[in-house]
């Protein structure tokens, strides 16, 4: 009864399906300990053109509202309200102005930003044309840049999302990544910051899991802790592939994935007691 799940999506995020109390049922029927809701923060509607990228802002009343209800429905299991962040250049104030409700905060880069306002989402199969303007490699260079300027925010991020997100549509980096990820193990662990194995990679066009091994080894050498999260968009992927993820996190060094809890703990959890719920 020691799982977990830190990272989940409902009809809210206007590419899912679903409801909060169906996925902490979900959550509920796999046994779990906890069940992170983690909805996307609203973004700008310039940014937000096909307004599917994230929650409404008129929608956060009700998502608070559903997950207080659930919460109350499900004494059995600890139900966090949390929230996805998509950092984009520049987005430091509009961030801090939205984040107090929430109990845990993931921070993901989902499109490459600058100053001059323009974004693309290098991780939707629509813009796939971007990867070929660009060239992995730059994409690669982008992409690093603005993850490392999130972690030298202000903003208090828990966790960082799906760390090498970029590969998701199968762009891998085809240069040595030891620096690379030598780089960004760094940086979130002198943030004091956890990453998560996420496991949705696996049914991406990718088919892996993020991070990569070597790079979850790079975390684990660096000391970062590590949650566990499916990013599910249907309650029934809640949990999902979660055996495959703790293997992942064994061969890189883990012997702990780490709990956070409504009041910011972090509680470690042996794998083998993951591996048996
Ligand atoms: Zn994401
Ligand atoms: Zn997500």
């Amino acid at each position: 009864m020691s799982g977990f799940d830190c990272h989940t999506h409902t009809y809210l995020s206007n590419h899912g399906t679903g409801t909060v109390e169906e996925v902490v049922a979900a959550a509920e029927r796999l046994g779990m300990q906890a069940v992170a809701l983690t909805e996307h923060l609203p973004l700008p509607a310039e940014v937000d053109r096909d307004s599917c990228f994230a929650m409404r802002e008129d929608d956060v009343s009700t998502y608070l509202h559903d997950v207080a209800e659930a919460r109350d429905a499900h004494p059995g299991i600890e139900v966090i309200c949390g929230v996805e962040i998509d950092w984009r250049w520049g987005a430091e104030d509009y961030i801090l102005k939205r984040i107090a409700p929430f109990e845990l905060r993931l921070g993901s880069v989902h499109m490459l930003t600058d100053e001059a306002g323009n974004s693309w989402e290098f991780d939707h199969p629509d813009y796939v044309g971007g990867w070929y303007e660009r060239g992995v490699e730059k994409v690669w260079e982008r992409y690093l840049e603005l993850w490392l300027q999130a972690l030298r925010s202000a903003v208090p991020f828990d966790v960082m999302a799906h760390a090498d997100l970029p590969k998701k549509l199968g762009f891998k980096p085809q240069f040595d990544t030891r620096e690379l990820y030598g780089t960004m193990a760094a940086a979130v662990a002198s943030k004091g910051c956890m990453v998560e194995v996420n496991t949705s990679g696996l049914r991406k066009p990718v088919g892996e899991m993020y991070p990569a091994p070597a790079l979850l080894k790079a975390f684990c050498d660096a000391g970062v802790p590590c949650t566990l999260g499916s990013d599910a968009h249907v309650p029934s992927d809640v949990g999902r592939d979660f055996d495959i993820a703790c293997a992942l996190l064994r061969s890189a060094g883990y012997t702990h994935a780490t709990r956070p809890t409504r009041d910011g703990d972090r509680v470690p959890v042996p794998l083998e007691e993951l591996a048996s719920a």
